[in-house]
């Protein structure tokens, strides 16, 4: 049995987003608990699927012992500010000081975290945890599909193991693996470990490993990684981050360093090889609106719009207007749409009820250039005060906390809005409403791919949308300054 800290630090930073992450933002609860230090952490994750459960509940089967530390993730944004960093990070270092003799280290990161005074933010904490409990405590890291993998991430940490799937319903499975891999370590496993970064960035809309070319290549992952590798990842990147360390990485860990150099070349150049094949494919406004009108529309079998440029999940904020208003423009029929953000809203058609009619401007608060709120009079169809629990494979047993939520109608179509931002990735969110998806003929989401998971076994077509917001679904029109040398922008083919 073996002693090991337990905490948890998350945050994907889009650095174009001029929104930063605040303390708040990380002590809030969304889907997932606010910030939770001490024993209160443990039961605040389990049973939802996240690394930090999977890890817990695995590493008690194994019957260590756990010492917690803190945890807490925010939604996706801008740069985490200094203020943030600073006080989570001290929190996590002084409670590691204070529990006295460990034998390992496990954190719970995404790997893709940028704070307002270090790109590599990731890599900074991972060293100050290896300054506090010194070369030969095992530290042992989980990190999001989407980390952008740092060299000194790699070199700091001594394992990491990174999730499979995005959508990514594999995130308490990830922390179980990284258990085991801590376990094998614990028991005298050697490990080097071996990275390679790769030369382009992948859209984010061309990473779902429930299609080519990533669905393949995962599975080469999961077959080729056994004994003596511990673990081993393509790690495709999240590419709206202006750092040196943006884009698609494939990390091992093992006994054996040359086997795992050779095993990590070959996977780094058959990502290479697929090149091409990720090549972005979206549709304007007026495309999809054409796409809908030819589509047969079978009852039960929604088009899904994906409004992938203002999800939430990668730095929009939920309340772009663009792609609904022209769905209300079409006059199409039977569209779901959301989930908006804009407490304003939701707070009059509370104080309206069930039933009434309410004028409203409908979001646009966050200042996107050239967008403006939907100005309407909505009918108030239900209410809701966003608290509810996730039933979908990738929030599976989220413990949302949205505040208030109403559905309105305007026309032919509902819209589902809420006071807190969050990617549209989960029917729970809309059931809230007592709307049924399925019952809708175009469900447009606040989503880029995580809504695949929980929507896309009911969809008749996904078609991703190029409508305004600050998440750039082409990596090649983001204004980057800090890239490596020779880094590609959009997949090319060779
Ligand atoms: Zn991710």
């Amino acid at each position: 049995m073996a002693r090991i800290a337990v905490g948890g630090f998350q945050h994907e930073t889009n650095t174009f987003s001029p929104v930063p992450a605040t303390f708040a933002d990380f002590a809030a609860p969304d889907a997932w608990p606010g910030l939770t230090r001490g024993a209160a952490m443990f039961e605040a994750v389990a049973g939802i699927n996240l690394p930090a459960a999977g890890f817990v509940q695995e590493a008690r089967s194994l019957h260590h012992e756990l010492v917690p530390l803190a945890w807490c993730s925010a939604q996706p944004s801008g740069r985490v500010t200094r203020d943030a960093f600073e006080r989570i990070s001290a929190m996590l270092l002084d409670d590691l000081r204070d529990c006295g003799n460990l034998d390992a280290v496990y954190l719970d990161l995404h790997g893709a975290m940028v704070a307002e005074h270090a790109d590599d933010a990731d890599g900074e904490l991972l060293r100050r945890v290896r300054d506090v409990v010194g070369a030969n405590v095992p530290v042992v890291a989980s990190l999001d599909f989407h980390a952008n993998l740092s060299p000194g991430m790699a070199r700091c940490a001594t394992a990491l193991v990174a999730y499979r799937t995005y959508p990514h319903v594999d995130m308490a499975d990830c922390g179980a693996r990284a258990a085991r891999v801590l376990h094998d370590i614990l028991r005298g496993a050697q490990v080097a470990s071996y990275m390679e970064q790769v030369a382009f960035l992948i859209p984010l809309t061309s990473q779902s490993t429930l299609v080519e070319p990533l669905q393949s290549l995962m599975r080469e992952v999961e077959s080729t990684e056994r004994a003596p590798i511990l673990s081993l990842g393509i790690l495709p990147g999240f590419p709206a981050a202006d750092v040196a360390e943006c884009g698609p990485s494939v990390y091992g860990c093992g006994s054996d360093a040359f086997q795992l150099a050779t095993t990590v070349r070959r996977l780094a150049a058959l990502l290479l090889d697929r090149e091409s094949e990720f090549a972005l494919e979206l549709y304007t406004i007026d495309q999809a609106i054409a796409e809908i009108r030819r589509s047969a529309m079978p009852r039960g079998r929604p088009v899904i719009l994906a409004d992938t440029q203002d999800n939430p999940g990668a730095g929009g904020h939920a309340d772009t207007m663009s792609l609904i208003k022209a769905l209300v423009a079409a006059d199409l029929q039977r569209v779901l749409a959301g989930v908006i953000c804009d407490p304003g809203a939701a707070a009059r058609a509370h104080a309206a009820g069930e039933g009434a009619q309410v004028e409203l401007s409908l979001g646009a608060g966050s200042g996107t250039p050239g967008e403006t709120p939907l100005a309407a009079r909505f009918s108030v169809i239900a209410l809701g005060d966003g608290r509810f629990t996730g039933t979908g494979p990738f929030y599976h047993g989220a413990r949302f906390e949205l505040g208030p939520m109403a559905l309105l109608e305007l026309g032919g179509i509902r819209i589902a809005v809420a006071s807190r931002k969050q990617q549209a990735a989960d029917q729970a969110m809309f059931r809230h409403l007592r709307v049924e998806p399925a019952d809708n003929a175009v469900l447009a989401l606040k989503s880029s791919v995580h809504f695949r998971a929980d929507f896309g076994p009911v969809a008749s077509r996904i078609l991703v949308v190029e409508a305004p917001g600050p998440n750039v679904a082409d990596p090649a029109k983001l204004p980057f300054r800090k890239l490596r040398p020779g880094m590609r922008t959009s997949p090319q083919r060779r």
